[in-house]
């Protein structure tokens, strides 16, 4: 079964045995580090209860990754957003401004500042990522023609801030990894290209070394769920527990 928890933990297993570093986002464009690097990008399109099991999983396997959330209401939640930064992990703005005023580029710039201020309310986010809103006919991205996000302490976006005939992206996009068809935004042009069936074929690339030494991949928490649910909630408890016990720990001191 494709897309369960256990399946995205076999992965991040697979790619820590390949010697993969996994960076955040921010630390991939800041500080990069040499040899095999991996970035975990996640889109909080939706559930974001899902995000959550993932950054837990992730911080249950030492390694951090890139989160970014949507505003709009039923995906933007603070206690969620608050504990996946506690655990470690990068957070941004999953921005989609322009679709939101509708194409007002006066009105989704100031709405993106507000919205990048309540952002750092929980994490001092330096990268953003859009969303490609696959129904809307405004590219978010197109903001960046008239404004800089530099200005306002943006360090780097996926789609204009990586090279990307040097890194592999792969996406979840449609549920099946780089399926083109499928995806309006969602991608990337003219990169290194890898075709996966699912995600053991992927496993099995890394293990076999058949994959680039950079990658980042990309994945939309909302479509990874278990249905073995309770072998890994078992799993992931144990480790819970202990995370926030150290959570807690690093706090208080
Ligand atoms: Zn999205």
């Amino acid at each position: 079964m494709d897309f369960t928890l256990k399946t995205y933990q076999s992965l991040l297993s697979a790619l820590k045995h390949a010697g993969y570093t996994f960076q955040t986002f921010e630390e991939f464009l800041s500080v990069p580090a040499d040899g095999k690097v991996v970035v975990l990008r996640h889109d909080i399109d939706k559930r974001p209860e899902n995000a959550l099991r993932l950054a837990q999983i992730e911080h249950a396997s030492g390694v951090k990754a890139s989160y970014y959330i949507r505003i709009v209401k039923g995906t933007w939640n603070e206690e969620i957003i608050e504990q996946i930064v506690a655990l470690g992990h990068e957070m941004s703005y999953h921005y989609e401004d322009l679709t939101i005023t509708k194409g007002n580029y006066e009105k989704a710039f100031e709405h993106f500042k507000v919205h990048l201020v309540e952002i750092r309310r929980f994490y001092p986010a330096k990268t953003i990522c859009m969303h490609g809103s696959p129904l809307s006919k405004w590219d978010n991205r197109k903001l960046w023609e008239k404004y800089d996000y530099r200005k306002e302490g943006i360090i780097g976006e996926p789609y204009f801030d990586v090279d990307y005939t040097k890194v592999l992206y792969i996406t979840d996009t449609g549920r099946a990894w780089n399926k083109t068809g499928v995806s309006v935004r969602d991608k990337v042009e003219g990169g290194l290209e890898l075709k996966v069936r699912n995600t053991h074929r992927l496993i099995t690339l890394i293990t076999q070394n058949d994959v680039p030494e950079k990658l980042i991949i990309n994945t939309h928490p909302q479509r990874w769920f278990n249905f073995g649910w309770g072998w890994m909630k078992e799993f992931v408890c144990q480790h819970i527990k202990n995370v926030i016990k150290k959570v807690l720990v690093a706090f208080m001191h």
